[in-house]
């Protein structure tokens, strides 16, 4: 499917790789765990809307200074607010 991306990790070995396809993974995953018996994590990402929803959930608003202000922590009073 285009427009996902799966980021494939070994915990037991340095396994890492990248598939844009959710099939050449799982088989990659399966694979490497049936030959090595080693635990495989794998994660999904959707180019399309998790790129939106990621930037979403992290306040980035392409704003300069805008880009991690998610948290009321870390710049507690915009400097310049826009009116
Ligand atoms: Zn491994």
């Amino acid at each position: 499917m285009d427009g996902t991306r799966v980021t494939v990790q070994c915990r037991n070995c340095s396994l890492a790789a990248t598939y844009d396809r959710l099939r050449d993974a799982r088989t990659a995953v399966d694979d490497h765990e049936s030959t090595t018996g080693h635990d495989v994590r794998w994660e999904i990402e959707s180019l399309d809307a998790g790129v939106s929803q990621a930037g979403a959930d992290a306040g980035v608003c392409g704003r300069p200074g805008c880009a991690n202000e998610d948290s009321p922590l870390v710049d507690p009073e915009p400097p310049e607010p826009e009116s």
